[in-house]
């Protein structure tokens, strides 16, 4: 198979859309796509768009995951709560950019999709994510507070507890929806003033209310 070369022109790729920060792109390359899609999509692993995941979900376009990544400016021993695991994928990707020191614990509402990311990063060997099955619009009180949040899905709003549970000078990366689309957004927490910044625009699902069993 050529799922090594597709790696290199994936990199290539996202490169050339101005991604620049090395060690976002040393994660890209050391997380094993193929260990995060469905077993029929492999082939499928490097290519630059999202896949379906099941349940109406989708692992997000690799470019997207490497620019909110690149945004978020994790640094080593980071704790981060990541909103909508999916399929374990973007908290894999930020596990390397932790280190051993840091850990990521990411919420997910949809049971089988905790499953399915559980099994994805164990096969990947990754020992320091955590996930959880809940409502993400409460966060996770229990690990507050966080020193960078990334939501994963749309949302029209930044939940209040979100911005409670962030660390002051901690930063958080969402796409807000907008009539058409979502708009990327940074948050930066200073002294319990936030300074929001705009970044282009995206697609996302939605975040949805209530869990599923
Ligand atoms: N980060 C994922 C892609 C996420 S897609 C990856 O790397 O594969 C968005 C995810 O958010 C979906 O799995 C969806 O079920 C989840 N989601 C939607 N609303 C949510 C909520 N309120 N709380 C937690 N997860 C939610």
């Amino acid at each position: 198979m050529g799922l090594i070369k597709d790696k290199e022109s994936l990199i290539n790729e996202i490169k050339a859309m101005d991604i620049r920060d090395e060690n976002v792109i040393d994660a890209i390359r050391k997380t094993k796509r193929e260990l995060f899609v469905p077993d029929k999509l492999k082939d499928d692993s490097y290519k630059n768009y999202p896949l379906p995941i099941g349940y109406g979900q989708t692992i997000s376009q690799p470019y997207t995951v490497a620019y909110m990544i690149e945004l978020l400016n994790i640094k080593k021993g980071n704790k981060i709560l990541e909103i909508g695991t999916g399929s374990g994928y973007n908290a894999a990707v930020m596990s390397f950019l932790v280190g051993k020191k840091g850990f990521i614990y990411s919420v997910e509402r949809i049971r089988r999709l905790c499953d399915f990311a559980k099994d994805n990063l164990k096969k990947a060997h990754i020992n320091n994510v955590k996930i959880i099955h809940g409502d993400g619009y409460h966060g996770y009180n229990k690990e507050k507070p966080y020193d960078r949040i990334i939501i994963t899905a749309g949302t029209p709003k930044i939940p209040n507890k979100l911005i409670e549970q962030l660390k002051d000078k901690g930063i958080m990366v969402a796409p807000i929806s907008k009539f058409y689309g979502e708009e990327m957004t940074r948050i930066i927490k200073n002294n319990n003033k936030l300074k929001i910044t705009t970044h282009g625009s995206f697609a996302f699902v939605p975040l949805k209310k209530h869990i599923e069993r």
